[in-house]
């Protein structure tokens, strides 16, 4: 067997908290919503009203009364795209150089910087 060279393992995730994403698969699919968490070590994302998850709970003094409460579950990294604030599109996220020398996040559509 052929030993294929390694990546670096950084982490694959190149989306952060706060971003805009559209949801590629799954019964959420065409939906888009903010990355609310993410779930590094499985490349997991948890996205706004995507994927909920419905939680039985019983009646309790904090809660009130019990019932269904609904809960945002994770989906997976690859089944989003990032929605480029700029351009409005699903994009792909590229690297650059900021004039400062630190490494930025842009838009491959229309070639902006993804933050501040
Ligand atoms: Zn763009």
């Amino acid at each position: 067997m052929m030993n294929k060279p390694k990546k670096l393992s950084r982490s694959k995730i190149r989306i952060k908290k706060n971003d805009i994403v559209e949801v590629m698969a799954g019964r959420d699919r065409g939906k888009t919503g903010k990355v609310l968490r993410i779930v590094e070590e499985q490349d997991r994302l948890v996205v706004e009203k995507v994927n909920m998850i419905k939680r039985h709970t019983r009646p309790s003094p904090t809660t009130g009364q019990g019932g269904i409460v609904e809960k945002e579950g994770s989906v997976h990294v690859s089944n989003v795209r990032l929605v480029c604030p700029k351009c409005s599109q699903p994009t792909r996220i590229g690297h650059a150089l900021s004039g400062d020398g630190k490494k930025v996040r842009i838009c491959k559509k229309c070639g902006e910087m993804l933050e501040g």
